[in-house]
């Protein structure tokens, strides 16, 4: 499979050449087309395996078509990740292709730099890239000045069975809970034990299933 095969724009098309990768990853050629196609998607993937741009490229092309996020409004694409780690590495790569495309990312978890935060999530950005725990924390203290879920339309939960085993359940449920219907839902996952289909079968509207 080739990228023009992907279904992605040519502006993406041309960063991912800049950016030197060649051909895409088995299992972003399998994933992106279901993605792309609006579908929801459940991938049971590694890390190394390439599934971070498999869920990011399709929601750039999402975002891409909106009108961009004014202050006072929440994202559109949610991603959502059991390790600040993780967080700030999904964060790094949607930088590579978010800035030439005008779209804003923000980490959100605790610890350092929580002000700065605050201050991006009020100014308006298109996507947030969290901590279930920590989201809920900004969403609740604000009682919704800070960031909203009103505009959410693209989900990802990324290591879904890693965000179990922190014991995230419940934060997931309750963010999920608060996003609008008829978004599009992706979920990534190592592993897929019954906890996390069972998740699955809540939160995603007959997805297709892939494995690699
Ligand atoms: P991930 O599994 O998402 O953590 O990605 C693993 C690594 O592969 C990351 O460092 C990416 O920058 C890199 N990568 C992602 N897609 C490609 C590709 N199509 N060709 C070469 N490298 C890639």
């Amino acid at each position: 499979k080739t990228w023009h095969q992907t279904g992605l724009t040519s502006k993406i098309l041309e960063m991912i050449k800049k950016l030197n990768y060649e051909k895409p990853m088995t299992i972003q050629a399998q994933a992106l087309p279901i993605i792309m196609s609006g579908r929801d998607c459940i991938g049971i993937a590694k890390t190394g395996s390439g599934k971070t741009l498999a869920f990011v490229l399709p929601m750039l092309r999402h975002i891409k078509d909106q009108p961009p996020v004014e202050a006072g409004e929440g994202p559109i694409g949610l991603v959502m990740a059991p390790t600040r780690e993780l967080v700030q590495q999904i964060h790094s790569d949607i930088k590579k292709f978010a800035k030439a495309l005008g779209i804003r990312c923000v980490p959100v978890y605790g610890g350092s730099g929580v002000a700065q935060q605050i201050s991006e999530l009020k100014r308006g950005t298109e996507i947030v890239v969290c901590t279930p725990g920590r989201m809920i924390d900004i969403l609740c203290t604000s009682g919704g000045k800070i960031t909203n879920l009103r505009r959410v339309t693209y989900l990802v939960m990324d290591e879904a069975d890693r965000m179990f085993d922190m014991g995230f359940e419940p934060q997931i449920t309750r963010i999920v809970q608060n996003i609008r219907p008829d978004r599009q839902t992706v979920l990534f996952s190592a592993t897929f034990p019954r906890q996390v289909e069972t998740l699955a079968r809540k939160v995603l509207n007959k997805p297709v299933e892939i494995q690699v």
